[in-house]
């Protein structure tokens, strides 16, 4: 079966990456709020793969552009400055180990210049892997994964479909940062709705302290059609939270999680509100930004809805 390009879904970092997709949609497809839910996962093949590294290198040295290859890989490399790769797609991490290795190496071969790879990795795809695998791909320059925690209330967790405890994400982290791969986290807003809006913030909180990882980002949650998360929302049994309701959580996580230095932000477009700084040394200059925020309760200083992306 054919290959189907996904779409570029990138962390706010990986602005400057060249996107390389090894895999489509996702392996854990369960989530009830996410835009992946029900996809099918694909892996590309590694010939393909293979194929698409040759291109870009022969456009990094010489600008020729081969005519068979889908435009999206010049428009990306054009501006490439050489220097990070993202891999595609929601967890390319599951990619089979072999040839997960097969494409860093060839990676590293065919552009030395590399110095960073990402990827999104699910806990499960994390857990999968040993710690000398993981060592094994940050010696091959994978230096940073990105996982979605979503919430650490363990409840909460398995109703969404996130299939893993809040101890296996701790777990998790643990390998990770074991193999000396930086690991970057994000935890949703408003994912308990306004009844449990309290206890996720609260042990989401706890969870950041149990894996203080190094970057942390809060999302907003926004409800995509489709997802039965929606179709809960449509039925009147899941009520989200104001955004003056989701900033007072935003706060009451920043108070309560002890980082021993993390880079913690809200500048997904998602958020109502940008706030980033490293915690703990900046954390009272942010919870005064909220503050002033809370107490004026001005929608004007807010994100507009209309604006808001996933
Ligand atoms: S939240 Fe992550 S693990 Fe869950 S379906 Fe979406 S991409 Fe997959």
């Amino acid at each position: 079966m054919s290959f189907t390009r996904p779409n570029i879904i990138r962390p706010p970092s990986e602005w400057k990456s060249y996107f390389l997709p090894l895999t489509g949609g996702c392996s854990n497809n369960t989530c009830a709020f996410c835009g992946y839910y029900g996809s099918r996962l694909q892996v590309r093949d590694i010939d393909d793969v293979k194929q698409e590294i040759d291109a870009l290198a022969l456009f990094t040295r010489s600008g020729v552009r081969l005519p068979d290859l889908p435009r999206v890989v010049y428009a990306v490399a054009q501006g490439w400055d050489g220097k990070r790769v993202f891999l595609q797609d929601g967890d390319a991490l599951v990619y089979p180990f072999p040839k997960l290795t097969e494409a860093l190496q060839y990676l590293d071969e065919k552009l030395p210049s590399v110095e960073r790879i990402g990827t999104y990795a699910t806990p499960q795809d994390i857990l999968r892997r040993s710690t000398d695998e993981l060592k094994e791909l940050r010696r091959l320059k994978l230096g940073i994964l990105y996982t979605g925690l979503e919430t650490g209330d363990d409840e909460l967790l398995q109703e969404i479909g996130k299939g893993v405890t809040p101890g296996e994400l701790v777990e998790a982290g643990k390998k990770v940062k074991e193999a000396g791969i930086s690991f970057s986290v994000t935890v949703i807003l408003g994912l308990g709705g306004v009844e449990r809006s309290e206890r996720h913030a609260l042990e989401t909180a706890r969870l950041l302290t149990g894996i203080d990882p190094n970057y942390a980002g809060a999302l907003t949650l926004t409800l995509i059609p489709g997802t039965p998360l929606y179709e809960q929302w449509e039925r009147d049994e899941f009520h989200p939270l104001s955004p003056f309701q989701s900033l007072e959580k935003l706060k009451l996580i920043i108070d309560n999680a002890g980082f021993t230095d993390c880079f913690f932000s809200s500048m997904h477009a998602s958020n109502y509100l940008s706030l980033r700084g490293r915690l703990p040394q900046d954390r009272q200059r942010m919870l005064r930004e909220l503050e002033v925020v809370l107490a004026a309760r001005d929608p004007s200083l807010l994100r507009p809805e209309f604006l808001r992306g996933l």
